[in-house]
């Protein structure tokens, strides 16, 4: 497995210590949805927040682990939106700023956008396929 094989998410999660995390109330498992209310505070009358996001110095409380070491999200298969859609950068080829934002944040650099090998058989069209054309790493938190 090459480096750029590795999903950065698993050793950062600093976007989950940075941002709020708020969404729809109904996302929450009290109004069907699937989020542990019980992780969840109220933010206005349509949106809830995930606890601790919403604090002067954030941090999610589904958050395990020492971040920029090794990290998950112990509500990962039951994430809001809002975490699902949060793009690791240059996934699918895209940067994200506020990937950017939240490592530089914890003294993590920005990650880096990924280029092909040229030294794998090049030959083979799929190993000179630009980055935008690989799969998308998983978000891990
Ligand atoms: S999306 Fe970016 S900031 Fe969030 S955990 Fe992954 S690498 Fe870190
Ligand atoms: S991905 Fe998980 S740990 Fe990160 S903010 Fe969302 S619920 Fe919290």
């Amino acid at each position: 497995m090459g480096q750029e094989d590795i999903n950065p998410c698993i050793t950062c999660g600093a976007c989950c210590a940075l941002f709020r995390a708020s969404f729809y109330w109904a996302e929450a498992d009290d109004a069907g949805g699937t989020v542990p209310v019980d992780l969840t505070e109220q933010l206005n009358a349509f949106r809830r927040v995930m606890k601790g996001t919403n604090d002067p110095s954030p941090r999610c409380v589904a958050l395990v682990g020492e971040i920029g070491r090794q990290i998950y999200c112990s509500i990962y298969d039951h994430r809001s939106s809002v975490c699902r859609d949060f793009p690791v950068a240059w996934e699918n080829g895209l940067p994200n700023e506020r990937c950017d934002k939240a490592r530089l944040a914890w003294g993590l650099p920005p990650l880096l956008q990924p280029t092909a090998n040229p030294a794998e058989t090049p030959d083979d069209p799929t190993t000179t396929m630009p980055p935008s054309t690989r799969p998308p790493l998983p978000r891990a938190a």
